[in-house]
């Protein structure tokens, strides 16, 4: 399983830090890629408000 930056779709790093834009990536913010379920990432929260 890999976990995503769903703003810019990069991969997230052991940090918890998007490898591809640098950001640090909150949980609102993080998709995970489940290649067993969908070729799509899963969104893990939806947005609040
Ligand atoms: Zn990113």
């Amino acid at each position: 399983m890999r976990t995503l930056h769903s703003g810019c779709g990069g991969e997230l790093n052991v940090a918890g830090t998007c490898d591809t834009c640098g950001k640090t990536v909150g949980r609102e913010d993080e998709a995970w890629l489940l290649p067993w379920l969908s070729q799509e990432p899963v969104r893990l929260a939806m947005p609040t408000g």
